[in-house]
């Protein structure tokens, strides 16, 4: 087990909405490190992706959960994503979704929904 606790975020490649949700991460899973799986969009692409590719996310999501004891994961989605362009409440239904697929892959954490609003700020969504 490597040193220190670790929570997990889904997010998307956007460079802007790293920050923020790591900073989240630690301070409401109280963990000091956070493993990050990106993917476009990825409060929307969790919902539409062909289900070798959900398997090949679930096994990068798995490692951080079994190899660092993670026991949060938050998917995240925001404001200005280029890769899913859609309003607020779009993307809400997509996280939302989002986290029902996580949740179905059985792992022992707690998984969250977060929106990254337009000013950079997260607000918990599930
Ligand atoms: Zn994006």
């Amino acid at each position: 087990m490597a040193q220190g606790t670790f929570g997990t975020a889904i997010n998307c490649i956007d460079g802007r909405a790293q920050e923020p949700v790591t900073a989240w991460v630690r301070a409401n899973g109280q963990v000091d490190y956070v493993d990050t799986v990106t993917i476009p969009g990825a409060d929307h692409a969790l919902t539409q992706m062909t289900l070798d590719r959900l398997a090949q996310v679930r096994e990068m999501v798995a490692v951080s959960v079994n190899a660092h004891g993670s026991g949060i994961i938050a998917i995240a989605g925001h404001h200005g994503c280029a890769a899913f362009s859609a309003d607020r409440e779009q993307h809400e239904a997509a996280i939302r979704a989002a986290v029902d697929v996580v949740r179905g892959w059985g792992l022992p954490t707690r998984v969250v929904g977060l929106w990254i609003n337009d000013q950079w700020q997260i607000e918990q969504v599930v």
